[in-house]
């Protein structure tokens, strides 16, 4: 694949500044957008990208790298290459389960070029940056040259490879709240070796209330066409009492609720078997990170 030559011709463009780049995307059709290359590179070479005259390389945009904390809340630019977020202590002591998703992808070579916006627009039910993202509450921001719009991450993805973008428009960037109360954050993957595609990803984030659990999200990767927020199933265990059994039935319940398919990576029978330990394991771990007994 490395050795492949891209034999499809386009005309290559750097904007300097975000507003070039919307006009561009407003003005020009078949305009991909190249953040770090990581998967786009990879699909030119496997010719599955079918509508591109244009590749519009965003590195040149110094806003879209760069990471601003307020007492609300961090903004992460959209073009922040992941290397940046796992090495970021603040990001890690709010947001764990992210840098430990960001860490657990692919290797530093890819992860210094590789953008988290990219993990969302590539829009792959695997991407892994995307389910703590989605627990912890988050928001896109997405530009065009008609006006800036804000979309929950949860509601991000349509179908495998395909978001609510429309043609002309790009995410700047990405919100999230900053976690109040007793947290505790999980975020686990299996794959066949560290760096690898997950075979399943899921994440949890829980407020505790004393003995009960206060708020939760937990989602999922590798299960389905999209990534997957597992939103009534949390909202079905605020404030019930914390207990192992509790971890169990939870574990089963999601495990019952999957539809997960048989792929090169795994089966779907692996699937079902494994979330139900991994569930149950990565809630009892959320809980003692929140101080819970
Ligand atoms: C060896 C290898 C291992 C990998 N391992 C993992 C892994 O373990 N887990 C995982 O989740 N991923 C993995 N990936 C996939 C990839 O590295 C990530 O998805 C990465 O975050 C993509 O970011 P990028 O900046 O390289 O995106 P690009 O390749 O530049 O772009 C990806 C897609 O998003 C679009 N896009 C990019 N930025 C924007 C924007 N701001 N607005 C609108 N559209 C945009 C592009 O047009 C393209 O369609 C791996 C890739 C490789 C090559």
């Amino acid at each position: 694949m490395n050795t492949k030559h891209i034999m499809k011709e386009y005309d290559y463009l750097k904007p300097s500044g975000l507003d070039e780049a919307l006009q561009i995307l407003s003005e020009k059709e078949k305009v991909k957008i190249y953040a770090g290359g990581t998967d786009l590179i990879v699909k030119l070479k496997m010719e599955t990208v079918p509508d591109m005259d244009y590749m519009m390389d965003i590195n040149g945009i110094e806003e879209l790298k760069q990471v601003e904390y307020t007492d609300e809340g961090v903004r992460i630019g959209a073009n922040r290459k992941l290397w940046d977020i796992e090495t970021d202590q603040r990001m890690t002591s709010l947001f764990p389960a992210l840098t430990d998703a960001v860490k657990a992808m692919a290797a530093i070579s890819v992860r210094n070029l590789a953008s988290i916006g990219g993990n969302f627009c590539n829009a792959s039910p695997v991407a892994d940056a995307v389910g703590p993202v989605m627990c912890y509450g988050g928001t896109l921001e997405i530009a065009s040259a008609r006006g800036v719009r804000k979309v929950p991450a949860k509601d991000f993805f349509l179908a495998p490879g395909v978001t609510v973008l429309e043609k002309d428009e790009m995410l700047t960037g990405i919100f999230i709240p900053t976690p109040k109360g007793d947290v505790g954050h999980a975020f686990t993957k299996m794959a066949r070796t560290k760096s690898d595609i997950a075979k399943l990803s899921l994440c949890v984030a829980l407020a505790r209330d004393g003995g009960r659990i206060g708020h939760i999200a937990m989602s999922m990767g590798a299960v389905a066409a999209r990534p997957l927020f597992l939103e009534e199933i949390s909202a079905g265990l605020a404030g019930k009492e914390m207990s192992e059994s509790l971890a169990m039935e939870t574990g089963e319940a999601v495990s019952g609720f999957l539809q997960p398919i048989d792929d090169n990576r795994t089966t779907a029978v692996y699937r079902k078997d494994v979330t139900k330990t991994m569930v149950a394991d990565a809630l009892a771990l959320a809980w003692a990170r929140s101080g819970g007994a």
